[in-house]
């Protein structure tokens, strides 16, 4: 196999082969650990349909939620980035749902994400902003911002995260959508407004003081708009990757 890329690594489990960083400290901030599988002799029949497992109705596990099902039930192969694994791994019906709509974020708005947009960025309370270009890092864990000035943030470090729409000016404090990912459990949909700008909450490095930063659209609105849905769709991800 010549086709693993650097810092990377091939990883056989039973559900299947994985590519993940050969450092686990660097593993996607979006990716999922595979689940523990529920033990053969605790599962008599299909966890679906209740049929009774025998020498023709063989178990199989779900790659993604690992509770056991018939072959029926389970015989969709489904890629499944956020675990890392190579191949479609098989998968239950209601997992299959959620990989497949996962798909869209990885074919879609990763690409946008880590493509980047521009940006009027506002560090905490100070007056002074600066145009910057936003993007994510190519092993997802960062936002890096370039302007005269760099700096960076780890998106396990954002402790909150409000997307501001077209329609709420900050002098009004509304908010259209609202997405706290370490304490709601609820995250709005964005509607039909386009995002304009986004409110972080994060804490740097080494530090527990919460930081804020405030990134609105610049002169390229409609990519900037894109960059910023694409990011409260990941807000998602990430939030059920640290519920786990
Ligand atoms: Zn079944
Ligand atoms: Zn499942």
């Amino acid at each position: 196999m010549s086709s693993v890329p650097d810092g990377k690594k091939l990883v056989r489990s039973p559900s299947g082969l994985r590519m993940v960083p050969e450092n686990g400290a660097f593993n996607s901030p979006f990716s999922l650990d595979e689940p523990q599988w529920v033990p053969d002799k605790e599962c008599p029949s299909c966890m679906q349909c209740t049929k009774k497992f025998d020498f023709l109705t063989r178990k199989h596990h779900c790659r993604r939620c690992g509770r056991c099902f018939c072959d029926k039930c389970c015989s969709k192969k489904v890629t499944l980035p956020r675990m890392c694994f190579v191949d479609p791994v098989r998968q239950c019906g209601e997992c299959s749902r959620v990989s497949q709509k996962e798909m869209e974020f990885y074919d879609k708005q990763l690409k946008v994400l880590m493509g980047g947009g521009t940006f009027i960025v506002t560090l905490g309370t100070s007056e002074k902003s600066e145009t910057m270009m936003c993007r994510l890092s190519n092993n997802h864990r960062y936002l890096f911002l370039d302007g005269e000035s760099h700096f960076e943030v780890e998106l396990s470090r954002i402790s909150s995260m409000q997307v501001l729409t077209e329609e709420s000016t900050p002098e009004e404090n509304d908010i259209h959508t609202y997405t706290s990912l370490l304490d709601s459990q609820s995250i709005s949909e964005g509607g039909n407004c386009r995002a304009s700008g986004m409110l972080l909450h994060y804490k740097p490095m080494g530090s527990q003081d919460p930081k804020q930063l405030r990134m609105e659209a610049a002169e390229d609105k409609k990519t900037a708009s894109s960059w910023l849905a694409a990011m409260h769709k990941g807000a998602k991800l990430l939030y059920e990757a640290r519920d786990q």
